[in-house]
């Protein structure tokens, strides 16, 4: 058997540069690349992958990078699961497609029956598979309105949802997500997000969640609203945390006005936050969640999840697609699901929560640049500020980022004003490589950072 040489023990999970970085076969590549691959489509890192597995990214020329950004949040029970390889090589051997529209397969509806189990709230439910995350939050809104017959979607300030043309119009970012792409889907409308550490001092989340009810209440009107559709921490926003009480007052605000609460939990699920859904943190059960990146350990796949009176209120044809729930993706997923069970990931998630806080708050103690630690779990983030102010750095943040890339360690930014430093390793990680990117990212900023 081949199938557990592609897994993480095989390759050696170290941090180690045997070139500049890039390195020449990389620059190699990013010659061919920029003659035929369109500019619009952009890369974190310079370097170009040739293997990968656990916590590593090996490049073209050899060099091992540590991976604190899973894809984004994509890897979490790391990159070439030995349990994902082996499943999709024997799902691949077996059929690859025959679209689940026209001959369906066990897969798919062993993928929703875990869905079911695993999602908030223990109500009745129904599931329905797609290819990427934008295309399961456009599903949620055609879902809402149609069960609903109402047309207003309520979103937040610092919201990603997608970039599909619905989705676009979901997130609040301009660039690189809107800028010259419109015009939007319409029946949209954006109130304010809890952000503690931008809002005003001492604000609770019943408070924020008022001050955003009471805008759709004036200017949109609660009969009208189809859905409140939210992210329970934000990702590419910038891993905002609202304020406890901000998502259960959505939520029953949701409840009385009839309108549908969606969770999209394509960033925050499948252990990620340290618990299989961010939404069980204040026990919020919404009435429909989204999913995608982490279920499936590399392969795409999305699902909508909810009420099954919802879920079912479509006529039948209503939703599909030709790849949703591909049978390679969803034999994926199910081995993700059955090694996150049986690893406890949601606990090491946890864990990586207790390792890396103490780490990023000595980052904060240390230099006056670092406005704001948190997240939750394996989510986590640093916010940089010019020091004293919440004026962001974005430009700091970048040469942070930048410094670590060279040095081997992968990180990723976010942000609406691109000053947030954000943390999602692979759920798998061993303590001691954490420990060594933690080490690059303190020496990154004892060079770059302003001291206190
Ligand atoms: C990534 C993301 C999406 C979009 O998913 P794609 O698979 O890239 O289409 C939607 N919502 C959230 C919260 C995300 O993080």
């Amino acid at each position: 058997m081949t199938d557990l040489l592609t897994g993480p023990d095989t390759l050696p999970q170290e941090r180690r540069l045997v070139t500049e970085v890039p390195g020449p076969r990389s620059r190699e590549l990013g010659a061919r690349r920029a003659a035929t691959v369109s500019s619009a489509v952009g890369s974190t890192l310079p370097v170009y992958v040739e293997r990968a597995g656990g916590g590593v990214l090996v490049d073209v020329d050899g060099n091992s990078f540590i991976d604190l950004g899973s894809g984004i949040a994509v890897t979490g029970v790391g990159n070439a699961a030995p349990a994902v390889v082996a499943a999709v090589q024997e799902q691949v051997a077996a059929f690859t497609h025959t679209c689940f529209m026209v001959a369906p397969y066990e897969g798919y509806v062993a993928v929703c029956e875990e869905l079911a189990r695993l999602t908030p709230g223990d109500h009745e439910k129904r599931s329905a598979l797609f290819n990427s995350g934008a295309e399961a939050v456009e599903n949620a809104v055609k879902v809402a309105r149609h069960a609903t017959g109402r047309q207003a979607v309520v979103v937040f300030d610092h919201a990603y949802h997608g970039r599909t043309n619905l989705t676009m119009a979901l997130t609040a970012k301009n660039m690189p997500y809107k800028h010259g792409f419109g015009p939007f889907a319409g029946e949209v409308y954006r109130v304010p997000m809890s952000y503690p550490f931008r809002d005003p001092e001492g604000m609770t989340g019943e408070q924020a969640a008022a001050r955003a009810l009471a805008l759709v209440e004036t200017q949109v009107g609660a009969g009208n609203v189809a859905a409140v559709l939210i992210e329970p921490i934000q990702g590419e926003g910038g891993f905002v945390v609202p304020a406890p009480g901000f998502l259960p007052a959505l939520a029953d605000w949701c409840r009385r006005s009839g309108a549908v609460f969606i969770a999209d939990e394509i960033q925050t699920g499948f252990c990620r936050t340290g618990d299989w859904f961010a939404c069980e943190h204040e026990q919020v059960v919404p009435d429909l969640v989204t999913t995608a990146k982490g279920i499936a350990g590399g392969l795409p796949l999305a699902g909508l999840t909810g009420r099954a009176d919802l879920m079912d209120a479509c006529h039948t044809g209503g939703l599909g697609g030709t790849y949703g729930g591909n049978p390679v993706a969803c034999a994926a997923a199910l081995a993700t699901i059955r090694t996150m069970r049986e690893r406890e990931l949601a606990g090491a998630a946890r864990a990586l929560e207790a390792a890396m806080l103490p780490r990023l708050r000595g980052l904060q103690e240390r230099s006056g640049a670092v406005g704001d630690v948190r997240g939750r779990g394996a989510m986590l983030a640093v916010e940089l500020v010019r020091p004293g102010t919440t004026e962001p750095d974005a430009e700091l943040t970048a040469r942070i980022s930048k410094a670590c890339h060279a040095q081997g360690v992968v990180t990723l930014t976010a942000g609406t004003f691109g000053n947030v430093l954000r943390f999602l390793p692979p759920l798998v990680i061993g303590q001691e490589l954490l420990g060594e990117a933690l080490d690059v990212l303190d020496a990154a900023f004892d060079e770059h950072a302003p001291a206190r």
